[in-house]
Parts: structure tokens; sequence; C-alpha cells
């Protein structure tokens, strides 16, 4: 049996007495794309920030890449170290310029020399189509350059898995389609990807399941050719209902 990149065992989550994630289960299988939809305050952005390993959770387990992310130690910075993470606001260094953003974790934290940072960077820069921008800041560059900058620096850290919050919503309305070309190329590469966005042709083209959340739980999870024309559940038709 060939192991699931992430599995997501009864993870429980609160902020205080509020619970945010209610027992939620999800396997993710390698090489599998994964969009989470869901209303506002679902608890969408919580759930990809925890596998990440931003957010600590209280119960329940994580793995990534078949490494626990509570175990101290080796497993559990390799479990944080297998994702990489796309933020709606993009959130690069605004002191350093773009190549500087993409070399400085993989030279602090995986060891590379400056010389091989650089390499790997402008590789991906120019995969991201953004090699020209190298040495300009970041508020030099569009937002949609911006994200296509900040999905570099993610992938510079050679992740096995990328996690995308709501990647192109901050984006001027022009500048979606260019991030969103950016990553299907990524998931034509073979990428693991769970991405929450509202882009439901994105979803509908690439998305190998589609996943519906609602106060912290999956409540329907389905191939988006199903999910789309025949949801089960009330609140996932009134979601939809809404977008169109
Ligand atoms: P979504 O991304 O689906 O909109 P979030 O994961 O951001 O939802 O939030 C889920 C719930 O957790 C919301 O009720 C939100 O108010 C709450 N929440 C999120 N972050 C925090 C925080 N840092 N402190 C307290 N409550 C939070
Ligand atoms: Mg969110």
């Amino acid at each position: 049996m060939s192991q699931a990149m992430i599995e997501i065992e009864n993870l429980q989550k609160w902020y205080g007495d509020q619970p945010v994630l209610r027992g939620l289960n999800l396997s993710v299988a390698a090489g599998e794309k994964v969009v989470v939809l869901g209303p506002s305050g679902s608890g969408k952005s919580t759930l990809i920030r925890a596998i990440n390993g931003l957010e600590p959770h209280q119960a329940g387990t994580i793995r990534v890449d078949g490494q626990d992310l509570s175990a101290s130690g080796r497993e559990g910075a390799g479990a944080r170290r297998a994702s990489g993470m796309v933020f709606q606001a993009f959130n690069l260094f605004p002191h350093l310029t773009v190549l500087e953003n993409c070399v400085l974790a993989p030279m602090r934290v995986l060891g590379l020399s400056r010389a091989e940072a650089r390499d790997r960077a402008m590789t991906l820069l120019e995969r991201v189509r953004i090699a020209g921008h190298a040495d300009k800041y970041p508020v030099q560059l569009s937002g949609g350059q911006q994200q296509r900058a900040a999905i570099a620096r993610a992938l510079a850290m050679a992740p096995k898995v990328m996690l995308f919050d709501e990647p192109t919503s901050a984006l001027d309305p022009e500048m979606v389609g260019e991030v969103l070309e950016v990553m299907r190329g990524l998931a034509a590469s073979g990428m693991t990807m769970i991405v929450v966005t509202h882009e439901m042709g994105f979803a509908r083209d690439v998305a190998d399941r589609v996943i519906f959340m609602d106060e912290g739980k999956i409540l329907e999870a389905g191939p988006p050719a199903r999910f789309f024309e025949d949801p089960r559940e009330a609140r996932t038709r009134a979601f939809l209902g809404q977008l169109r």
C-alpha cells in the first residue's frame, strides 16, 4: 500500500474555548490535488496552517510524508519542512530582493552554499517567469509578480507538499490568471497540493478532489464533476449557490 503524503486523524483545535477544528480526518495521496472550499470562518486557514506547523493543535495527529508534526527533534522538524505555504498576502520579506527572499531559508535551514541557493532560486524564478525581476524589491512588483515570487520562495525549500491559502484573493482581477497558470504548471509537474480557493474553474480543472468545510469539519468531499453537479448536502448547495 502506498503511504499517504498527508494523514490527519481526529484533528481538534480550539482558540480559547471556541472549537475551530472539530475532529477532522483527511488523507491526501502523493501527487493528489485537493481544493478546499467553505464559508468564511469554517477553519480552512487554520487547517492548512496546522499542516504547515504554524498553528499548534490540541488533539489528533498530523503526519506529513510519514513524519509526525508533533514529534520532537528531527521528525517534527522534517514534517514541518515537508510542506511549503503560499499566503493570500504574499508575505515576502519587504527589505529583501526577490532573489534574497528565495535564497535565505535554503541557506540557513538547508545549509546550501550561496551559489547553490542562487542557482536553485534562479531556476525557480525562471519557472514562474519572474527571473528578470530577481534583483527588485517586492514593493517594485505587481501583486501577481509578488505572488509568483512567493511561490518560487516556497519551492526553493524543495517541499513535498504545497499549501495555498486563497493565493489569488488579494490580487487585481487581471493578475489572477498568471498566478493560476503557475499553479496549474506545478500541478502538472506532479506536486501534492492543497489549495483553498474560490476559483471554481481551477477547482474543476485541477482538483482530484474537492472538500467542503463547515464549522471545523469536512462536511462533504468528492471529485469535482460529482461535487459541483450533484452536491449532497444542503449547506454545500447553499454555498455553491452564493458563488454563482
Ligand atoms: P477560514 O479560513 O475558513 O475563513 P479560519 O481558519 O481563519 O477560517 O478561522 C476559523 C475560526 O477560528 C474563525 O471563527 C476565526 O474567527 C477563528 N480564529 C482564526 N484565527 C484565530 C486566532 N488567531 N485567534 C482566535 N480565533 C481565531
Ligand atoms: Mg481563511
